[in-house]
């Protein structure tokens, strides 16, 4: 299995990590899409949302809550933006799923 984020998990690549727990880790992005921008993981191994299952409902859960605590903590309490991309119709590149933060400038809709 070709899994870059489990790389990451493992310490076999290096990371800006912010997070750990035993279920998730959060770590900046490499390519900044803003001041702040980082990702949320499942330490499971889980390609894409719809892989997620009923068993996964709690995990997935602990990966939001986390993703707004850390968005305060980082200094994005006025606003911040959630993203998962789901398969490459949806933007994803890495199949590993993650929920991206981005924070610390003016967000705008719809994304390109
Ligand atoms: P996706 O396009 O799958 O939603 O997002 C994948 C994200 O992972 C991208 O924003 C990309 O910059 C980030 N990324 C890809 N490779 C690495 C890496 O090796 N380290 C880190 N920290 N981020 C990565």
């Amino acid at each position: 299995m070709d899994d870059l984020f489990l790389k990451i998990i493992n310490r076999e690549i290096p990371a800006d990590i912010i997070y750990e727990d035993d279920q998730i880790l959060a770590f900046k992005d490499i390519a900044p899409a803003a001041p702040v921008h980082f990702l949320v993981i499942p330490k499971k191994h889980i390609r894409t949302l719809n892989d997620l299952t009923e068993e996964d409902k709690a995990l997935a859960g602990h990966i939001l809550f986390t993703a707004q605590r850390l968005a305060v903590e980082q200094g994005c309490e006025e606003g911040f933006r959630v993203v998962m991309n789901c398969n490459p119709k949806g933007g994803q590149t890495v199949y590993h799923i993650h929920m991206h933060v981005l924070g610390q400038r003016q967000m705008h809709w719809p994304p390109g």
